[in-house]
């Protein structure tokens, strides 16, 4: 997939700003961050959202949840933060490529908003 922009990122043929990885998931900021943290959790291997996992696709699921998990320990995020995937276009997914977004470091509303 390499008109994928996070694939890309992946290869590194664009350059991104790293705080996590391991064999299967990378996570680096995003490049418009809403918060003083914002870190995007992604596979390595292309898969367009959470919509299109499948089954056996439970272990990486898993991993890349507790790789949102440590990047909130690294990055200091004691009280508290956000842990957001957005699927497809009605769900305001931009990146075809499956994130999480691990958003912290000041308050957030206590309901995502609604659109
Ligand atoms: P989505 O709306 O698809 O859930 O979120 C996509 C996110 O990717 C956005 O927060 C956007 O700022 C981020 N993003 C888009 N292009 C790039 C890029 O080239 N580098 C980085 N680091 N983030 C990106
Ligand atoms: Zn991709």
């Amino acid at each position: 997939m390499m008109d994928c922009i996070f694939c890309k990122i992946v290869a590194g043929q664009i350059p991104a700003t790293v705080v996590y990885e391991d064999d299967q998931v990378l996570a680096f900021r995003d490049i418009n961050p809403v918060a003083p943290v914002h870190v995007l959790v992604i596979p390595k291997r292309h898969i367009v959202s959470l919509q299109e996992t499948q089954t056996g696709d439970e272990e990486l699921l898993g991993a890349l949840l507790a790789a949102a998990r440590q990047v909130a320990q690294t990055e200091g995020l004691t009280c508290g933060y956000r842990v957001s995937t957005n699927i497809g276009d009605d769900g305001g997914q931009v990146v075809k490529h499956l994130h999480f977004h691990v958003i912290g470091g000041r308050p957030l509303s206590a309901t995502p908003s609604l659109g």
